[in-house]
């Protein structure tokens, strides 16, 4: 008797808490998050995203994102939600939403949009994440699961063993943005809000299955869209079931409405397409930045710019990895180091042995961590260069215990201010529009600007097939 009592108040004990209604089915669904705590979470991560990829500096392009985002929002199933928009300056192809409505869109998701309706459809299936509570369920299903590692851990991987070998491995986990993978029925579930909340909005539906049309026909094995996949698998059958949906709206409403192309190509021309000099970029095998003024000698190293780091190299023999940051100070040094180091010491697994001030060097911090694959150390420089904290990181597997500071040194000797005329050389790649002319084809503008083999992806970049005629606005790209 006393175990059934027990047993019935620790189940309405859960009820109580776990539960809340799902605005979009209505019906009950397992979150421990009030609406208050979601905004909170998502406040708290915002400035972290920022730092670390960047605002795309374009007000115009932004408002313009917002407007299509607010009336998406204000047709949703929480329409009291302030949905705010921040363009990342990264080339990544990807959008993503975060609990409490704030939207971030990579620029270079942008430039494979090929209109209006589809960057509707792209925002509506991200507010659907928002809507139907997909990430605060699936933190409020995994006990200790937190949105920080939902976001992927900022420096060091939290949850494996393989810690510091996968750091060795650049770009396999510190890639942020492969961040929220939902399920497949929360992605279908946000495909379909993304149609319904497009078409009330005023927008074409057809949107979210073009768009994903477009990255079925480029995808094929090209490594650059796997990110997207990965966090958005199986585009086929969501093309599929997002036609599907338009022709259930299709069945007793007037669906015929613009696409907008024009428009929207209006707007993202100019856009940079690839890496921003102004952040940093790879030439010639070494790094510059014009923001920061500086230049890294990469000496045959192996760069990776992808995952927000300003700078993350590997030497040759793939080591040693080194990460170069620029920290905001906000007047504090000593509290920029600190956090700085626990950042990186917070969310490790295995077990750290040692830390402490160099004693031969007051800035550099050193530590060892101890793994099941042996001794890593993280040595990290700091110096104020240009109003900002200069962190150099370098990570690298030790034979031993015996601490090293070669590899930091000769990071150090790569590391040098920009020179006037290598700044002057850096300009950013930007998508040009071009106007189509009477007796212009995908061939003949594939032979004039890139070669006649790239008609067909031509094509498809723009959201067409080889045998469609042209439009009349053409992003020359290919990427
Ligand atoms: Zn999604």
């Amino acid at each position: 008797m006393k175990k059934l009592i027990l047993a019935a108040l620790i189940c309405s004990a859960l009820l109580l808490t776990g539960c809340g209604i799902n605005p979009v089915t209505g019906g009950y669904t397992l979150n421990f998050y009030s609406d208050a705590q979601e905004y909170q979470m998502g406040e708290e991560y915002h400035p972290q995203l920022v730092a670390q990829y960047g605002e795309y500096a374009d007000q115009n392009l932004r408002n313009y994102v917002q407007d299509i985002v607010n009336r998406l929002g204000d047709v949703s199933h929480r329409p009291d939600l302030n949905y705010r928009v921040t363009l990342l300056d990264t080339p990544e192809i990807n959008a993503f939403a975060i609990p409490g409505g704030r939207v971030y869109v990579c620029r270079g998701l942008l430039i494979y949009i090929n209109s209006e309706a589809e960057l509707a459809g792209v925002m509506g299936h991200e507010i659907g994440h928002v809507t139907a509570k997909h990430s605060v369920q699936q933190m409020s299903k995994q006990q200790g699961l937190d949105f920080g590692l939902l976001l992927g851990a900022v420096f060091l991987a939290k949850d494996s063993e393989q810690n510091a070998q996968n750091f060795l491995n650049l770009g396999s986990t510190v890639s942020n943005l492969a961040l929220l993978s939902y399920s497949r029925e929360d992605e279908m579930e946000a495909d379909r809000l993304g149609v319904e909340y497009a078409h009330k909005a005023g927008f074409s539906p057809l949107g979210v299955g073009q768009v994903m049309k477009m990255f079925e026909r480029m995808s094929g094995k090209q490594s650059k869209f796997n990110l997207l996949l990965s966090s958005h698998p199986a585009s086929e059958t969501r093309s599929k079931q997002a036609r599907i949906e338009v022709s259930k709206l299709a069945e007793n409403q007037d669906i015929n409405r613009e696409l907008d192309r024009g428009a929207y190509l209006g707007k993202i021309k100019n856009i940079i397409t690839g890496h921003n000099p102004e952040r940093g970029v790879v030439n010639n095998g070494n790094f510059y930045s014009t923001r920061y003024q500086l230049a890294f000698n990469g000496g045959g190293g192996k760069f990776s710019m992808d995952n927000g780091y300003l700078m993350a190299w590997q030497n040759p023999p793939q080591t040693a990895a080194v990460y170069l940051e620029m920290l905001e100070m906000n007047n504090n040094p000593e509290k920029t180091k600190t956090t700085q180091m626990e950042k990186n010491l917070g969310t490790t697994a295995h077990t750290v042995t040692g830390r402490n001030w160099n004693s031969s060097r007051g800035n550099v911090y050193i530590y060892l961590a101890q793994t099941k694959e042996g001794y890593y150390q993280v040595s990290q420089y700091f110096n104020i260069y240009r109003g900002k904290m200069l962190c150099l990181t370098v990570l690298e597997k030790l034979t031993g215990q015996q601490t090293t500071l070669a590899n930091l040194d000769s990071a150090l000797q790569n590391l040098r201010p920009l020179s006037a005329a290598e700044a002057e050389q850096l300009k950013p790649p930007r998508l040009e529009i071009y106007t189509a002319r009477a007796g212009d084809t995908w061939e003949s503008l594939a032979q004039t600007y890139f070669s006649p083999a790239e008609a067909q992806k031509l094509a498809w970049f723009n959201g067409c097939e080889l045998t469609d005629s042209l439009p009349e606005k053409i992003k020359l790209g290919l990427f």
